[in-house]
């Protein structure tokens, strides 16, 4: 039986955005609800804006979530103060789809991967050199990198520094937000192998944020799909892409260039609708091409149905 590390409920996110006398409330997330259990992977896909980086950082609370409940390891998060959040900082990891916008320009490699254990205050000047030169081998750096600047490395060594910054302090969970997408296609296999390596090794979680269906197959153990800021399906990876159940899956999965079996390509009517103003009854209906009537009016259920859980109502 699976051990969950992180339950996640009924969360949401409000950003108010506009300039004064206009502004406007944008639901990035509305009331979404996972688990990550300890040592999976999950992956959180959907297309762009549709909530999946904000609901990776509001899960480990990098922003401050509007409403809803985030419980890691029996701690209730959001009720957590600062102090505390500091010391289980340790645990709750990230990893940027930009390192070079994440890594600061005038620090070293060294005193990248030293910060954080300073913040910690964890080990004497000598254990941190030896655990920055450990990190360093471990995601495949040399040793002379480590007294150079950001500037001086490929878009991939830079992620291995992004990697390297996230298991520096030899956290439970990293929330690793479209780690890949930045690089040559040639690189993001590489990347790829050694998240999967340092897991092996460490045995942390992942959730694993990608509009990417194909590396989200290779990587992830299970997959929550959303759309307009609300999880639509969650299932096993294989019962995902063997049988996807909801519409707007249905659709994700049939993009997937050379999918074994694929029926033809869904193409979606429309725009994603706007944060701002998400369509009442399913959020999917105006681009559905299985809508009906209850859609328009009624946001339906998720469901669980053989394992996995499913919001729609062809299966309510
Ligand atoms: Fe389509 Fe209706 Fe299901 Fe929404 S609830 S995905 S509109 S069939």
């Amino acid at each position: 039986m699976p051990e969950a590390l992180l339950r996640v409920n009924e969360l949401r996110k409000d950003f108010v955005v506009g300039p004064m006398f206009r502004r406007k409330t944008v639901q990035a997330i509305r009331g979404v609800s996972f688990v990550l259990n300890k040592g999976e992977t999950l992956g959180l896909v959907g297309e762009s804006g549709c909530g999946k980086s904000t609901t990776g950082r509001a899960a480990i609370r990098l922003i401050e979530p509007s409403s809803g409940s985030i419980e890691y390891d029996g701690v209730d998060l959001a009720s957590v103060g600062a102090r505390d959040m500091r010391r289980l900082r340790q645990d709750l990891q990230i990893i940027f789809q930009d390192p070079y916008a994440s890594l600061d320009p005038r620090m070293t490699v060294e005193q990248i991967l030293t910060e954080p254990l300073g913040i910690q205050k964890i080990g004497t000047s000598a254990e941190r050199r030896e655990r920055v030169m450990d990190i360093i081998a471990e995601v495949g750096l040399q040793a002379a990198h480590a007294a150079r600047y950001p500037h001086e490395f490929s878009g991939g060594q830079r992620q291995r520094i992004g990697i390297a910054r996230s298991l520096i302090l030899n956290p439970k969970m990293i929330v690793a937000d479209e780690p890949v997408s930045a690089l040559d296609v040639s690189v993001q296999a590489q990347i790829i192998n050694l998240m999967q390596d340092v897991k092996a090794k460490h045995g942390m979680s992942y959730i694993f944020i990608s509009h990417d269906l194909s590396v989200v197959k290779h990587i992830c153990d299970r997959v929550a799909v959303m759309y307009l800021g609300e999880v639509v399906e969650t299932a096993s990876r294989d019962a995902l892409y063997e049988e996807p159940l909801h519409p707007y899956t249905k659709a994700l999965m049939s993009a997937i260039p050379g999918r074994r079996g694929a029926q033809k390509r869904i193409t979606l009517k429309g725009d994603i609708p706007s944060p701002a103003s998400p369509p009442r009854g399913c959020a999917f209906h105006t681009r559905c091409p299985s809508a009906m009537a209850i859609c328009k009016t009624t946001p339906p259920q998720a469901i669980e149905t053989g394992g996995r859980k499913v919001a729609c109502h062809l299966y309510n």
